[in-house]
């Protein structure tokens, strides 16, 4: 991380968010940059972010957005995808076979498939409420007799509410990311505007009330909705980001499309200068981009 960090730092400007938006929406002051703009942005609330990011933020000087889901912090709950993954990790065979959405899961099935079971019971249950995932969790921690603790184990657990006070005090905005990470995109019109504003009034009560962004659970099509963009408006966020990316950019503030990191160096690069502008850099024989690094 630290090698991105570094190469961050003597290629681009890297501001907040909220500065980069600005920065973005006056066109005249994009004339004079001198480097391209970067803005960090980290989901969820965990508390690897505050150990092994921060350091080197503040090493760096760099500022960033951190979203986290409220009850995750507040609660010291298990982010539902991941109480699922430990209890698929932790068990054994499962004393019934089930059925989730039409998919039968015997004991031939649950057994030989550990590796796919994630993937696929998240992409069924990120179409359920938030009741309908908490029964099937705790039906499947009955069924293969994995009971999880009350609190998440140290890999998945969360942020305190001081570490992120001491964050917000150095350069970290603190972001909403809702309370549970439902997806916005099939709850009922009651529990997504209970999910934002039950989010927002935590921050603002624990960290104070300001200005802050919001992060989209998944955040993908079909977890942003008009009807949860405008409840994120509404609650008076000031920016929602997705978890993809596409040509719309910056256009529409609340789904703002984003590049992940990428897995591998090469990807990286594809991510922070766009395939357009990292092509025409390897193209280049004068320029100084370094090929050893790809
Ligand atoms: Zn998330």
């Amino acid at each position: 991380m630290e090698k991105q960090f570094s190469y961050l730092k003597e290629n681009f400007e890297v501001l907040s968010l909220s500065d980069a938006i600005s920065q973005c929406e006056s066109s005249s002051s994009l004339v004079f940059q001198k480097k391209p703009i970067v803005s960090l942005t980290i989901d969820d609330g965990y508390r690897d972010f505050y150990e092994i990011c921060f350091p080197l933020l503040k090493k760096y000087q760099f500022p960033a957005t951190f979203y986290v889901a409220t009850d995750f912090v507040g609660q010291g709950i298990w982010l539902w995808h991941d109480k699922l993954k430990w209890i698929i990790d932790n068990s054994g065979d499962i004393s019934e076979s089930f059925v989730v959405e039409g998919r039968e899961y015997n004991q031939e099935y649950w057994r030989d498939n550990k590796a796919k079971l994630w993937r696929e019971l998240v992409s069924v249950m990120l179409r359920m409420s938030g009741d309908e995932i908490e029964d099937l969790l705790d039906r499947i921690s009955f069924i293969t007799k994995a009971q999880p603790c009350t609190s998440p184990v140290p890999e998945y657990s969360s942020v305190s509410w001081s570490e992120l006070r001491e964050m917000q005090d150095n350069g970290v905005s603190i972001g909403g990311h809702t309370k549970s990470h439902y997806s916005l995109g099939h709850l009922s019109e009651v529990e997504v505007k209970a999910q934002v504003t039950g989010c927002r009034d935590h921050l603002n009560q624990e960290l104070g009330r300001q200005s802050r962004h919001f992060c989209f659970p998944n955040g993908q099509p079909a977890d942003i909705t008009e009807l949860a963009k405008s409840e994120v408006q509404n609650a008076g966020f000031e920016t929602a980001v997705a978890a993809y990316y596409d040509r719309n950019g910056i256009n529409d503030r609340f789904s703002i499309s984003r590049h992940g990191v990428g897995e591998n160096w090469f990807g990286f690069l594809k991510s922070i200068w766009g395939i357009d502008r990292l092509g025409a850099q390897i193209l280049d024989r004068n320029s100084k981009f370094d090929w050893g690094q790809v």
